[in-house]
């Protein structure tokens, strides 16, 4: 059994409310809401953060998930957010690899308050 939590998501050894899946991704909603939608998307095997030596070809299917994900969520064409936090400055707080998908409402403008709520 993995102590890592998204690797227990990936696994389904804990429930989450899944979007979307393929072989190599999952997408599922986190569990404390930044806006109406707010997804994460994790790659089925565990790389801790960007630097991790991850594939150009999971690179592209993150990315790719990102739209589809926006699709699903009707917020495709309103708009979204996303995020990855990557290391400890940026406050990465689940270390295995995750992308934020946030949107459904209006976020403010600027790098300064970029992952922050208003
Ligand atoms: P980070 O700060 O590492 O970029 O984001 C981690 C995210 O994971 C947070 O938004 C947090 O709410 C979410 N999260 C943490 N544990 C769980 C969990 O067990 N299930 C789900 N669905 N989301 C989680
Ligand atoms: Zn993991």
């Amino acid at each position: 059994m993995s102590e890592c939590i998204f690797c227990m998501v990936a696994n389904r050894e804990i429930p989450s409310k899944v979007v979307f899946e393929d072989e190599m991704v999952l997408a599922f909603d986190d569990i404390a809401p930044q806006g109406p939608v707010h997804t994460l998307i994790i790659p089925k095997d565990h790389y801790a953060d960007l630097g991790d030596g991850v594939p150009t070809e999971l690179f592209g299917r993150l990315m790719d998930t990102v739209v589809r994900v926006a699709e699903i969520k009707g917020i495709d064409t309103s708009g979204y957010r996303v995020i990855i936090n990557s290391g400890r400055d940026a406050s990465q707080t689940v270390n295995h690899l995750h992308v934020h998908v946030i949107g459904g409402r209006q976020m403010s403008h600027g790098m300064v308050n970029f992952a922050e709520n208003s």
